[in-house]
């Protein structure tokens, strides 16, 4: 019905960011546009109620963007994946490994209830790492990850097979 291509149509490409040889996929365009914005979010929505989800669980920083909405649209709580160092709470943290060097992502270690049924959001899968140690981080918060939908697969870089290993049998999402 031409809301892929719409959605398509807003994501530019940036050459060379953040370092040369990259290129960036920016999202902001898509957001700026309140039509397209409400067609993602409404995407994402379906989703999350196909799958039952108790909660959405956003990964920092433009998954809070795309997963804040889809919450409030299904009716149901937002919980925030950060970078380390950022929640003032109790946390459990995970790190994994970048290509150069680590990082660490923290999720509140109250934040879930045992079993509730988590769909996870992110903007961009590239090589599946942030979303591969999130899944994992959700399940030793208790949380039960019924998926994870992102708005674009960068198809070039092994991410879904890496990701699908960690979602064991759980989907994977990409519009
Ligand atoms: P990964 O861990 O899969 O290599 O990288 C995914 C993370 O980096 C996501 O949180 C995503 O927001 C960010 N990311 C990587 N490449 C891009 C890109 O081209 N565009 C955007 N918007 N985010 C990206």
């Amino acid at each position: 019905d031409g809301s892929r291509e719409l959605l398509l149509s807003r994501i530019q490409d940036v050459p060379d960011y953040p370092k040369p040889g990259v290129m960036f996929k920016d999202i902001t365009p898509l957001l700026a546009d309140g039509k397209a914005f409400s067609v993602l979010t409404d995407a994402l929505t379906e989703i999350c109620r196909e799958q039952d989800a108790q909660k959405v669980v956003g990964l920092e920083a433009r998954g809070f963007i795309l997963g804040a909405p889809v919450a409030v649209r299904a009716g149901i709580g937002f919980v925030p994946v950060r970078k380390a160092g950022k929640l003032p709470g109790g946390t459990l943290g995970q790190a994994y490994d970048l290509e150069y060097g680590t990082a660490e992502i923290e999720i509140h270690a109250d934040a879930l209830q045992p079993g509730d049924r988590v769909l996870v959001i992110d903007d961009v899968l590239a090589t599946g790492g942030t979303a591969e140690a999130s899944v994992q981080l959700i399940r030793r918060a208790g949380g039960t990850v019924t998926g994870l939908a992102v708005l674009l697969e960068l198809g070039f870089l092994a991410g879904r097979t890496r990701v699908e290993r960690a979602l064991d049998g759980a989907p994977l999402a990409a519009l």
